[in-house]
């Protein structure tokens, strides 16, 4: 899963497709994200301690990863991921972009 909590993603498909927001969660299993904002689901729920009324609550639900493209903290653009690894051997996104590298060292 080259996505990660905290990245800024681009929808490019379905029905938030153009809406931005941050992954709040990744599925890695089910090659799935939640996304802030996006693929919002209501789900009626019924009364309860913290919810004495009841009522509809709306979440985000998990999306496929291939319907998001990060948005590139550098340049901004909306973009593939590429991997390099630095000279300690370590594993590191980069902008096909801009080139730089996303992940914080
Ligand atoms: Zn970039």
């Amino acid at each position: 899963m080259d996505i990660k909590k905290g990245d800024l993603v681009l929808v490019i498909s379905g029905k938030d497709k153009g809406k931005r927001g941050k992954v709040i969660s990744v599925l890695p299993a089910e090659e799935k994200v939640v996304v802030e904002g996006v693929n919002i689901v209501k789900r009626h729920v019924r009364p309860s301690a913290k919810m004495r009324q009841g009522g509809i609550v709306e979440k985000p639900a998990p999306l496929y990863r291939c319907k998001v493209m990060l948005i590139c903290p550098r340049c901004n653009q909306p973009t593939r991921i590429k991997h390099t690894f630095l000279e300690d051997g370590k594993k590191v996104r980069v902008c096909s972009k801009c080139k730089e590298i996303i992940d914080r060292v």
